[in-house]
Order: C-alpha cells, then sequence, then structure tokens
C-alpha cells in the first residue's frame, strides 16, 4: 500500500503549526518546523511531498528558505506554497520568483487551504506516474521481451557510448558474437515452444557468465552480441570458451522430463578503438570468425583480431 504523502509545516508561531496539523493531519503525514534551519536539515533527511513556507521568521526567512532548497538538488523539486501574513504584491511576486508554487495568505479559509495542497498533491502523483511510465516505455524500447536482454537498437545506441568511453579512457573493447548450431533442428524436433526455451536458457547463461559492466544483447532470433568493456581479447576468448563450455554441459528440459542437450558458435573480435568510429567493422569481424566457428565444426571459438 501507498504511504500517505508526507508535508512539512514551517512556521515560527507554534499555534499556526497546531492549526495544520489539525487541518491536514487526518489525510497527511504532518511534519513541523519552526525554523529555517530545521526545516533544511529535515528535508535532508526525510522524503518530503511538500511545503507549507512561512515567510517572516527570525534567523532565516521563508524566501531564503526556498531559496536554498531550490539550489539544492535533493529538494529542488519539492513544492513549496507559502503561507504568510504577508499579502503586499512584491512578497507575492517574490515568491514565485524564488521558486514557490502557490500563494496562500493567513489568516487562511481551511478549505481553501485544503484544496489547494489535495490539488498540488494530486499533481505531484500525475508527474511521479507519468515518470514512471516514460520509464517502463524506456525499458520497454530497449529490451527483447522473450529474453529482457537489450535489443539490436538499443545496442547500437549503447555501443557508440561504449566505444566513446573507451576511447576518452584509452581502454580496450572486446565484442563476441555467437549462435545457436542447428538450431533450425531443435525447432523442427521439438517445436518452436522449446525453441523460445532454449533462447532463454542461452540468455540466462549469458547473464550469468558475464561481468556486470558488459552488455549483452539479442541481436537477432538466435543471434547474440556480447560487448566486453576493458577487455583485451584474450579475456574476451576465455569468456567465449566459458559460454561455450558451460552451455555444452548444461540441459534445457523439455516434455517428459527429457533433457535436451545444445551447442553454440562464437565469434571474437576486438575494437580498434582509437581508429573506428563505430563498432560496425568489429561486428562484421566477429561475424566472420563466427562463420569460420561454423565451417569447421561448429561448437567452436573462433578470434578475429
Ligand atoms: P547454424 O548452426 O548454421 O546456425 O544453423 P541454424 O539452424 O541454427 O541456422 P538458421 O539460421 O538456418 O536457423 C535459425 C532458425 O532460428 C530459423 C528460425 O526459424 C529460428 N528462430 C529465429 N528466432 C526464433 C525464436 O524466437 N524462437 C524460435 N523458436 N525459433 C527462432
Ligand atoms: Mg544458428
Ligand atoms: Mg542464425
Amino acid at each position: 500500500m501507498q504511504e500517505n504523502p508526507v508535508i512539512l509545516a514551517v512556521d515560527d508561531t507554534e499555534t499556526n503549526i497546531d492549526i495544520l496539523v489539525e487541518l491536514l493531519g487526518d489525510k497527511y503525514e504532518v511534519m513541523v518546523a519552526l525554523d529555517g534551519e530545521s526545516a533544511l536539515e529535515i528535508t535532508e533527511e526525510e522524503k518530503i511531498d511538500l511545503i507549507l513556507l512561512d515567510i517572516m521568521m527570525p534567523e532565516m526567512d521563508g524566501f531564503e528558505v526556498c531559496n536554498r532548497l531550490k539550489s539544492n538538488e535533493k529538494t529542488k523539486n519539492i513544492p513549496i506554497i507559502f503561507l504568510t501574513a504577508k499579502t503586499d504584491e512584491d512578497s507575492i511576486e517574490k515568491a514565485y520568483e524564488v521558486g514557490g508554487i502557490d500563494y496562500v495568505t493567513k489568516p487562511f479559509r481551511p478549505k481553501e487551504l485544503l484544496a489547494r495542497v489535495n490539488r498540488e498533491l494530486a499533481m505531484q502523483k500525475l508527474i511521479k506516474d507519468l515518470k514512471n511510465s516514460q520509464d517502463e516505455l524506456r525499458k520497454l524500447a530497449a529490451t527483447d521481451p522473450m529474453t529482457k536482454l537489450y535489443n539490436r537498437r538499443y545496442f547500437s545506441q549503447i555501443s557508440a557510448e561504449f566505444l566513446e568511453l573507451a576511447k576518452r579512457n584509452n581502454q580496450e573493447l572486446s565484442v563476441i558474437m555467437l549462435d545457436i548450431d542447428k538450431f533450425k533442428r531443435i525447432n523442427d524436433t521439438y517445436g518452436h515452444k522449446v525453441g523460445d526455451d532454449v533462447i532463454i536458457a542461452l540468455s540466462k547463461i549469458l547473464v550469468e557468465l558475464k561481468r556486470k559492466s558488459d552488455i549483452a544483447c539479442r541481436f537477432g532470433g538466435e543471434e547474440f552480441v556480447l560487448l566486453l568493456p576493458n577487455t583485451a581479447i584474450d579475456g574476451a576468448e576465455i569468456l567465449a570458451q566459458k559460454i561455450r563450455e558451460t552451455v555444452q554441459n548444461r540441459s534445457v528440459k523439455v516434455e517428459d522430463d527429457k533433457e535436451l542437450n545444445f551447442t553454440i558458435s562464437l565469434g571474437v573480435s576486438l575494437v580498434n578503438v582509437q581508429n573506428e568510429t563505430n563498432i560496425e567493422v568489429s561486428l562484421k569481424k566477429a561475424d566472420d570468425a563466427l562463420y569460420k566457428a561454423k565451417e569447421s565444426g561448429r561448437n567452436k571459438v573462433c578470434v578475429n583480431i
């Protein structure tokens, strides 16, 4: 269950705070601060969804509190409603200038204040939901639904960034391209569903054996690419062999508890980091090596520097 939104009420007059707690306490969790400095401390430590901020306070006034909140990465997005006895136009103008989202004058009408608070928090929820679905969409656009690995489209995008990074840090970058051997026969013998299970099982092995910083991508139907940052060709070949052996030794359960074994072929190449503008050439080299691995009998690793 989602927790109640948390409102921070900041006012140097305790009776004002009491009124706010009484008004908002049923629906929201209310935290209180009697001066600007403690308000800033609370926002550093707690997750605050909305601030009701008095302007006239000793030491640090509400404008200053607002300024500081807005210049802090962690607190800059907390919406602030000024709640103040100041009714002059200059103060209202300044309140919006420093980043306030609303302005309510004291003495306030309780129902009106509550309505404004409700509206602002509903707006915040809407923004949060939108952000979440945007993140979700971005993830969907980048991944292959069956294996949850990155898809080819995302791979071309991220590989460019990895190449840039390798250039800048003068690091090596390797590529492994791999493909299931005689996969058509698996499909023809056991059916498409078992074929899918084999693809998923292989994806899991890739995720299990790769480093966290390596990128695993489903490049096509039963073809995968691994991009290995900070890895020289020897390291890439060792990983390729390890993947090959693991696949060979692990079996996939098919109907009637039968076990199915399969193998893969792999091509490994090194990216010429300083001289290439994208990794297409290296992918082609890995693809040629993969072709060689197939030609020389499958269940093999071939390297093409
Ligand atoms: P090779 O050893 O030369 O790689 O032989 P192969 O049979 O694996 O190669 P080929 O490219 O001829 O066949 C690949 C097959 O993979 C053909 C295609 O129908 C199947 N395939 C592609 N994507 C999927 C998928 O998502 N699920 C299933 N079950 N099959 C797929
Ligand atoms: Mg194949
Ligand atoms: Mg193929």
